[in-house]
């Protein structure tokens, strides 16, 4: 062998340790971190829904307004680079009296396009838009932009400044919103839900504070007046498999593309795993997992458009 062929060879060798090693950081390594934690405590939770005067929702509609479609190894990590549906819902809360409220506004066809999603439901859209013009409470689960999108792009979104309930985290990142934005001084005119862990924001619904997908990241809780108790997760997790197999997004995502603490998120994770395994009747709804959506539809859970 001469001198050159071996050291070609060496350098060969070196890139495949080397570039393996990142590859396997960075999109396949999701060990659970030993030390990660989130306190999820159900029993204030539920007296916080229950001490707020009034009836609970009866009903709780989704629309699907768009979709993405991700390798699976984005979603999982170590899942594989098989496109996976990631579509994106808006919820509408109905009170027996027929006042409602929504909770999250996906994303307008402009911000869809930009941000390549292949699936966008006008009509949906425009259910939603007109669903958000009657509602008492907006909330979003996050800033992200196909959660604050919707309600962005309405064009008389100022309007609407009465019944958004951001919370402050939530309106100090429009950096977390790009490429989505709000009129000249419409997001700063909001007047934010301030709260340290836990705040019931109408009956039966309660804010749970978890920044890590984002800053302004929190899960909601929903209790029906037929006692049926569900968690919207935001995008804490994508999908239900990430609490299955306790695993996060692929590091490549959650570090370089969407700077999550995935510390934060990890803790999440481990929490919703014990509560699932302690209180399997209690159901979860990840930000974009169509299974659960399809599971939640047909145990009547939640219903298929805003009438
Ligand atoms: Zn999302």
């Amino acid at each position: 062998m001469s001198k050159w062929t071996r050291r070609a060879l060496i350098a060969l060798a070196f890139l495949v340790v080397v570039g393996g090693g990142a590859y396997y950081w960075l999109i396949v390594e999701s060990h659970m971190p030993a030390d990660a934690e989130f306190s999820l405590d159900m029993n204030a939770v539920r007296e916080l829904a229950d001490a707020m005067p009034g009836d609970k929702p009866e009903n709780i509609q989704v629309e699907q307004v768009a979709g993405f479609a991700f390798p699976a190894t984005a979603i999982v990590a170590g899942d594989g680079w098989a496109q996976k549906a990631m579509p994106v819902f808006s919820y509408r809360v109905v009170y027996p009296d027929g006042t409602s409220g929504i909770i999250d506004t996906a994303m307008d066809q402009k911000t869809a396009e930009a941000a390549g999603a292949p699936e966008f439901d006008q009509d949906a859209y425009d259910r939603m838009s007109a669903a958000m013009h009657k509602a008492s409470f907006i909330l979003i689960t996050h800033e992200h932009m196909d959660h604050i999108g919707g309600l962005a792009a309405q064009p008389d979104v100022a309007a609407l400044t009465p019944v958004v309930k951001i919370t402050k985290e939530q309106q100090d990142h429009p950096e977390r919103s790009a490429p989505v934005t709000f009129p000249e001084g419409v997001r700063e005119g909001f007047t934010p839900v301030v709260y340290d862990r836990l705040t019931a924001i109408a009956p039966g619904i309660v804010l749970i504070k978890a920044p890590g997908h984002s800053p302004g990241s929190q899960m909601i809780y929903v209790r029906k007046a037929d006692g049926t108790e569900i968690l919207f997760l935001g995008d804490a997790v994508w999908q239900f498999r990430n609490i299955e197999v306790m695993r996060e997004r692929a590091r490549l995502v959650t570090q370089f593309m969407l700077k999550e603490d995935r510390m934060a998120v990890f803790g999440q994770i481990k929490a919703l795993a014990a509560l699932h395994e302690a209180e399997p009747g209690l159901k979860m709804m990840p930000g974009h997992d169509g299974g659960m959506m399809a599971s939640l539809l047909e145990e009547g859970v939640l219903s298929k458009g805003f009438e």
